[in-house]
């Protein structure tokens, strides 16, 4: 479970201060998929940020199956990360790598075997449908495509945590119903906790069970997606 416990994120620049993370108490259980929605600047990524550790906070705890993440460092720090995958609107892909050698790039950095790492990328090729595609590099890919690579790299490490910043906000209708369908597949299989930050309403009511509503760093609404639909 991720627990957010009063949580503010300040950043101070030269000419202000900007509240990114106001206040923010949430819990969001293991296994299920929590939409986090609002508009730009409302603190969505800096909330996800606080999850892997990317940021800490300026106050609060934020919880991870008990652990307060702030406090960890070194081995216990890396572990914890491991077991966070994320994929990115713009998929940040290694362009000069094949499908292949993308997905199997977090293994070398863990020093597994290439053997290892050939039958660990085979699953995971399979997982995402891109059997066939292990050699084409990410330029001669669609963007859903390239999107199923992202998929396959973040969870290469078998994370037990997977956070989705905009990942469909580059596709197109189609395309976005079937990376939604692969990751609602991906949920039920593997159980892994995902956190969706996105601006599009209809991604949070099609695969997300719970949901936060941020607006100025602040949640404004939050509960189960057809409850908070439900409003006037
Ligand atoms: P969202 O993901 O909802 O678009 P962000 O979390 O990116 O929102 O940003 C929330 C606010 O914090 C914005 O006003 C943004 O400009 C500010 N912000 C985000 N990251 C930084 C940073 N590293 N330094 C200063 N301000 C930041
Ligand atoms: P799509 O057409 O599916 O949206 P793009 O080819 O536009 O995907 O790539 C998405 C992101 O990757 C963009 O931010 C783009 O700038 C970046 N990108 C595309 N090609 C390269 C490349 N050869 N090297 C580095 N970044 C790239």
């Amino acid at each position: 479970m991720i627990e957010f416990k009063n949580v503010s994120k300040i950043y101070h620049t030269r000419e202000n201060t900007i509240t990114a993370v106001d206040q923010v108490s949430l819990k969001i259980e293991a296994g299920e998929i929590f939409g986090i929605v609002g508009y730009s600047g409302a603190g969505k990524s800096t909330l996800v940020r606080l999850i892997n550790n990317l940021e800490k906070p300026t106050s609060g705890e934020v919880l991870i199956d008990g652990d307060n993440i702030t406090e960890l460092s070194g081995k216990a720090l890396r572990q914890r990360r491991q077991n966070i995958g994320m994929i990115f609107q713009h998929f940040n892909l290694l362009w000069s790598r094949t499908v292949r050698d993308n997905i199997e790039f977090p293994l070398e950095l863990k020093g597994l075997s290439k053997a290892e790492r050939q039958q660990k990328a085979d699953e995971l090729i399979d997982l995402v449908g891109l059997k066939g595609r292990e050699t084409a590099y990410p330029s001669e890919l669609s963007g859903g495509q390239k999107q199923r690579v992202g998929i396959a790299r973040a969870l290469a490490n078998d994370p037990e945590i997977l956070l989705c910043d905009e990942a469909t906000s580059a596709l197109d209708p189609a395309t976005t119903e079937e990376v939604l369908e692969l990751l609602l597949q991906i949920n039920k299989r593997l159980h892994i906790t995902m956190v969706v930050i996105t601006h599009e309403m209809h991604v949070v009511r099609k695969i997300c069970q719970h949901m936060a509503v941020m607006d100025a760093g602040a949640i404004v609404e939050q509960g189960a997606v057809l409850d908070v639909f439900r409003h006037p």
